[in-house]
């Protein structure tokens, strides 16, 4: 046993929460005379004592040899093959050791080839983090620890390997990781560590579209969406990934609307309720497409018009940076169209409206657009009302509004310092408000996070017509964004 073994006190670790299907795997390998570790989140979640919410497997047994041992396993990946060997739901990633030496690099310090195998010793100088670099043999109990990755998790520090710029270089995604983990363990950062992600926070638009799609969601619906978002924004690489959003991102109502979208998705994961990425996206979507919106009927086009090709502007843009599929961004356009369709309720049209299949994320939108201080003129607590009204009671409310003359009636964004919007901007009071309620809990779509039961609709018979004469508009009048300058050299386009 090296120094950097040690038998850790099994009291650090609750035996209950490994999961049986890694031991197996763990165990078989170790029969077949390889070695085999549970490695990553896995190991560092379980000596904090949380559930892990998957387990890795680190082996010096090449792919082919893995295979051959599981009959219920495949490889995946083209250059490096990790093989993920099935138990039901459960999947057990078994990769094997890589070889972290000298990897074809371009300019830019990007990894253009890494595909050698290697030893442990090797493999973990590829990890990124320290707490992620601990290796763990449960049928041993020994925790092997090369990169002092136990100190650094009792002290609840973040510590990169390697030279941190060059390792951020390589692979821009571990800024994100960075940020995540950070708010997620609520971790500090090692000085080191935190010190060039400011600087380089532009490498974020080198990920590829679809990367960052899946980092976006690790991100944002982990539970810790709200602290994420605000490391996000401490370290501007919100602007970043979401470059329209950036100068809305200053603005108080903005801000809020965003991190109220936030909170309801983190109280609804940590409650275990289902949730849809495409809440928090059209949250953060809405102050640019608001904006476009007025531009455009500002330039004379009918509103409704206006609005389809705010949406497709705004969602064309995002995508270049963050490729978002289709049933989410038909999501986020019916809850932005119904934002101008909830207003004309008189009448039939309440019935219509409350039957939407988007009626209720489009309720909890509004709601929350109250919340962060817009005046709707009472619109939200309306559709309360309705909702919890009777059959016979929701007619009279309808046509109440016809003979009462305020079925047109459509809100009016508040812009700074106007209603409530502006002294409640910052900090972490998402949780303190309406949204708390049941009603205005967002994004309660019944749907869950991979859109599995999502049908990918798009704009198709969601007429955002009859708008009247009282549609939104933001007073604040902004120029047009320029995006920040690129920075020079090849575009890194790398996984590890
Ligand atoms: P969680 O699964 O809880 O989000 P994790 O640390 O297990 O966290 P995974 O994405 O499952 O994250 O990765 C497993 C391990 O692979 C990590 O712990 C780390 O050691 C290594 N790893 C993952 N992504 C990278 C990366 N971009 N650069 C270097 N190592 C990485
Ligand atoms: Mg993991």
């Amino acid at each position: 046993m090296s120094d950097a073994d040690m038998t850790i006190d099994p009291s650090d670790i609750d035996d209950s929460l490994i999961s049986l299907n890694a031991r197996k795997v763990i165990r078989r390998l170790n029969e077949a005379g390889y070695q085999a570790y549970l490695v990553g989140g896995g190991v560092r979640d379980l000596l904090l004592g949380l559930t892990p919410k998957d387990f890795d497997v680190a082996t010096d047994a090449l792919p082919d040899e893995v295979l051959e041992l599981f009959r219920n396993s495949r490889a995946i990946g083209k250059r490096f093959k990790i093989v993920h060997v099935r138990f039901g739901r459960e999947i057990i990633e078994v990769a094997t050791f890589r070889a972290a030496a000298e990897p074809e690099q371009a300019d830019s310090g990007l990894i253009l080839s890494d595909n050698e195998y290697g030893t442990l010793k090797e493999d973990v100088e590829r990890r990124d983090f320290t707490v992620n670099a601990l290796y763990y043999d449960p049928e041993a109990n020994v925790l092997h620890d090369e990169v002092g990755g136990l100190a650094d998790l009792k002290a609840r520090r973040l510590r990169l390997l390697g030279d941190p710029e060059a390792r951020y270089r390589e692979d821009p995604v571990r800024m994100l990781r960075a940020i995540r983990f950070a708010a997620k363990l609520d971790f500090d950062f090692d000085p080191e560590t935190e010190q060039p992600i400011r600087r380089l926070a532009h490498l974020i638009q080198e990920i590829p579209p679809a990367r960052l799609f899946e980092e976006t969601l690790k991100l944002f619906m982990n539970g810790s969406g709200v602290e994420c978002f605000e490391r996000f924004r401490e370290y501007e690489l919100f602007d970043w990934m979401f470059p329209a959003a950036r100068q809305c991102a200053e603005d108080p109502e903005s801000l809020r609307i965003m991190e109220l979208a936030l909170a309801s998705t983190d109280r609804r994961i940590n409650a275990e309720k289902s949730v849809t990425p495409a809440f928090v996206f059209a949250a953060f979507l809405w102050p640019p497409f608001v904006d476009e919106k007025a531009t455009l009927v500002a330039n004379g086009m009918p509103s409704s018009d206006a609005s389809h090709e705010a949406a497709n502007s705004v969602v064309a843009d995002q995508q270049s940076v963050i490729s978002i599929p289709k049933r989410f961004t038909g999501m986020m356009r019916d809850i932005w169209q119904l934002q101008f369709r909830l207003p004309n309720r008189a009448g039939k049209r309440a019935a219509a409206l409350a039957a939407h299949r988007r009626f209720r994320a489009a309720y909890d939108f509004l709601i929350i657009r109250e919340d962060a201080g817009e005046d709707l003129d009472g619109l939200g607590q309306w559709w309360t009302d309705y909702q919890d009204a009777s059959g016979e009671k929701q007619k009279d409310m309808a046509n109440s509004l016809q003979t009462g003359g305020r079925g047109g009636g459509a809100g009016r964004r508040g812009g700074r310092g106007r209603g409530r919007g502006g002294g409640r901007g910052g900090g972490n009071k998402a949780d303190g408000n309406r949204a708390d309620g049941n009603r205005a809990d967002g994004n309660s779509l019944g749907l869950n996070i991979d859109g599995n039961s999502a049908d990918g609709n798009t704009l198709g018979g969601n007429s955002a017509g009859g708008n009247g004469g009282g549609q939104n508009r933001r007073r604040r009048k902004r120029g047009k964004r320029k995006p920040k300058e690129k920075p020079a050299g090849p575009p890194i386009s790398g996984n590890v």
